[in-house]
């Protein structure tokens, strides 16, 4: 018999708008970049998913490139729409991305049309859609006018391939631009998807998120965890199955015996607001409202459900944050 998503799963996550558009994204959407390749089970990747969509996660973010290999992320994604989340399309929103090397030559990777347009065509073959929710560019490309590349996105859009646009990594100043170019063609900026946590704050210091505010665009913020780093799993040192043990992009050497104090200090925080610590990183970038979306990722479906109970103690005392900005500040 054919899986069948919770019954209740509408009733506990919460869902905010997108910037001034029309579309909610729930508070914790998923990102399939580790852990949805060749290198691991189906199972796995279904169960996780299944789990997400059961509490209430209607947004799952892909790129081109997710793997290893790259690609292979979004066909196992459109075997699991296939066969498990068939017949629930219309209740999911779901994102890729085209910036970062792809293909050999000089059309594989960056910001042009010819990039652009090609491996959005790609990524809907390899996920059996006629469209995705959210298209972005995903880095600024210093190379090409970035007029080309927004006017892409556009295309991508009037041609059906996409419903928003949004792009990654942009800086405050890049973001405006674009923002601007895009509202002129008529297809305005939906989203930005930028890294954020306690422990990496550029979008703070450069003023994206006032400039996000500003302009009416919502925001996605990557790896609120540091890849793992805030949650409970280095505090005794690294174990085995973890990303920083694979050789995968959490290096090692950030788990130095300085940090790791100050993440068993940021623990002993979160074990006081009676949540994990993995709980108080995601309320963390939630806090006041100005992000509309943690992207958390996940290698097992237990992490899906602890990340979603950070929604059950969303605020912070000004003594807490403080305490936090002591230990999580470089
Ligand atoms: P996180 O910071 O959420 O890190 C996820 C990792 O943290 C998991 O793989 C797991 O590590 C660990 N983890 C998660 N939940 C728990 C828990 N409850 N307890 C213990 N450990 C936990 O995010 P990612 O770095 O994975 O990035 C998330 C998504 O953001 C990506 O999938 C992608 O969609 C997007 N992204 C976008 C980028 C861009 O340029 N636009 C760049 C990077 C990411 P382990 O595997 O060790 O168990």
């Amino acid at each position: 018999m054919a899986w069948q998503p919770a019954q209740n799963r509408y009733e506990t996550m919460k869902y905010n708008r997108c910037g001034q558009s029309g579309l909610k994204l729930p508070a914790i959407s998923l990102g399939l970049w580790h852990n949805f390749g060749d290198d691991t089970a189906h199972e796995r990747k279904v169960a996780i998913c299944r789990k997400a969509f059961d509490l209430g996660i209607t947004h799952f973010d892909l790129a081109n490139n997710y793997g290893p290999k790259p690609g292979s992320a979004e066909t196992a994604f459109g075997q699991i729409l296939r066969e498990d989340f068939r017949g629930y399309r219309d209740e999911l929103i779901i994102s890729s991305k085209a910036g970062y090397n792809m293909w050999p030559g000089p059309y594989g990777e960056w910001g042009s049309r010819k990039y652009l347009i090609s491996s959005c065509d790609q990524s809907l073959k390899r996920m059996g859609l006629d469209y995705v929710d959210i298209f972005y560019s995903h880095r600024f490309d210093p190379e090409t006018p970035l007029e080309e590349t927004c006017s892409a996105l556009d295309q991508i859009v009037r041609s059906g391939r996409a419903l928003y646009v949004g792009i990654s990594s942009y800086n405050s100043r890049r973001t405006s631009e674009a923002v601007a170019i895009l509202k002129q063609l008529g297809t305005p900026v939906l989203i930005h998807q930028p890294s954020y946590s306690m422990l990496n704050r550029w979008v703070e210091e450069d003023g994206l998120l006032d400039t996000l505010e500003e302009a009416g665009v919502g925001s996605i913020v990557f790896s609120p965890l540091a890849q793992g780093m805030l949650t409970s799993k280095y505090l005794g040192g690294i174990p085995e199955d973890s990303r920083a043990a694979q050789g995968k992009s959490l290096r090692p050497a950030f788990l130095n015996e300085k940090n790791v104090e100050n993440l068993r200090a940021l623990n002993a925080i979160a074990e006081k607001r009676g949540q994990t610590l993995a709980q108080m990183a995601i309320a963390w970038v939630l806090r006041g409202g100005r992000v509309t979306t943690a992207l958390i990722g996940a290698s097992r479906p237990e992490q899906v459900e602890d990340c979603v109970k950070a929604l059950e103690r969303p605020d912070f005392t000004a003594e807490e944050l403080a305490a936090i900005d002591v230990h999580a500040k470089e």
